[in-house]
C-alpha cells in the first residue's frame, strides 16, 4: 500500500523548525513544508523584518539544501486590503473596517487559514500533517486531530527549551527570540509591548504606515488592540524618549 503524504505546517519559529529537523535526524516521511505568508500590503511582508530575512535568506537555502521542499502560500488579501475595506452591512456600512479585534482577526481567517484550507484541498487524503507543539504543551496535543495530525515533538519528547537548543545548534533560532518569544505578525493587536517597541526603534518606516492608517477618518473603531489607539502607543513612545533625553542646562 501506498504511503500516506507527509508535509510538515512551518512558522519559521523554533518548533516548527526543531520538528523538521527530528524528521530529517530519524528518517521520518517528510514530502514537503509548508508556510503561508501573511502580507501587510502586496509588497511588505507581515513578517517582522528580521524574521523575514532569516526565513528567506537562512532557513529555507538551509533546509532545501537538506532536502526539504517548501511550498510558500499567500492570499490575495492583505492587512491594507482589509484594513481599508468598506463594511457593507449593518449600522455601520460603509465605515472603514480599520484594524483586526483582539482574539478575532480577520487577517488570520483570510490570510492565513484561508489559503492554508484551500491547498489542503488539493492534497491526498490521508495527509498526515506535523505540527510544531511541543512535550510541555499538552492542551494543545490533545486538540491534535487523531492520526492526521502528529507532533514530532511529542515523539521523541521534546520540550520547548529542547526545540529551542536544537535550532540555536543548528543555527536555525529566527533573531526574533532576541526580542519576543512569540511570532506574528508586526502589526498585530496581540503584540507585547516589547514588540512594539522593537518596531518603534528599529523600523520607522513600518511604524509611519500604521500612523497613517491611524489617521483615516471614518473607521469603525480607533483603537490598535484592546486599549490604546495606535497613536496613543506612539505618544508614549515619545514620551519615553524624551524622559529618557539627557537634560539640556538651563
Ligand atoms: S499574528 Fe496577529 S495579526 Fe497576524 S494573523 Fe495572527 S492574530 Fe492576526
Amino acid at each position: 500500500m501506498e504511503r500516506p503524504k507527509y508535509i510538515a505546517s512551518l512558522s519559521f519559529g523554533k518548533d516548527s523548525l526543531a520538528a523538521i529537523l527530528l524528521a530529517k535526524e530519524h528518517g521520518e516521511p517528510l514530502d514537503e513544508a509548508v508556510y503561508c505568508e501573511v502580507m501587510f500590503d502586496e509588497n511588505i511582508s507581515g513578517e517582522v523584518p528580521e524574521h523575514r530575512d532569516f526565513i528567506y535568506n537562512t532557513a529555507i537555502p538551509r533546509l532545501e539544501r537538506m532536502g526539504v521542499r517548501i511550498v510558500v502560500l499567500r492570499s490575495q488579501q492583505t492587512y491594507v486590503g482589509l484594513f481599508t475595506g468598506r463594511v457593507t452591512r449593518g449600522p455601520k456600512k460603509g465605515m472603514v473596517r480599520s484594524f483586526p479585534l483582539c482574539g478575532k482577526c480577520a487577517v488570520q481567517r483570510d490570510c492565513k487559514i484561508r489559503p492554508i484550507e484551500r491547498y489542503r484541498k488539493t492534497l491526498p487524503v490521508g495527509t498526515v500533517s506535523y505540527v510544531g507543539i511541543a512535550q510541555d504543551e499538552q492542551e494543545r496535543l490533545l486538540r491534535l486531530e487523531g492520526g492526521q495530525q502528529v507532533s514530532l515533538l511529542a515523539k521523541y519528547n521534546f520540550t520547548e527549551q529542547d526545540a529551542w537548543q536544537l535550532c540555536e545548534k543548528a543555527g536555525l533560532l529566527s533573531p526574533v527570540y532576541a526580542f519576543t518569544d512569540r511570532g506574528g505578525c508586526w502589526f498585530c493587536p496581540n503584540a507585547k509591548r516589547e514588540e512594539l517597541r522593537h518596531l518603534y526603534d528599529h523600523h520607522p518606516d513600518l511604524w509611519a504606515r500604521m500612523l497613517e492608517l491611524q489617521a483615516i477618518p471614518g473607521k469603525v473603531t480607533e483603537k490598535f488592540n484592546r486599549t490604546q489607539k495606535f497613536s496613543d502607543i506612539d505618544a508614549m513612545f515619545r514620551q519615553e524618549d524624551s524622559d529618557a533625553a539627557p537634560q539640556q542646562a538651563a
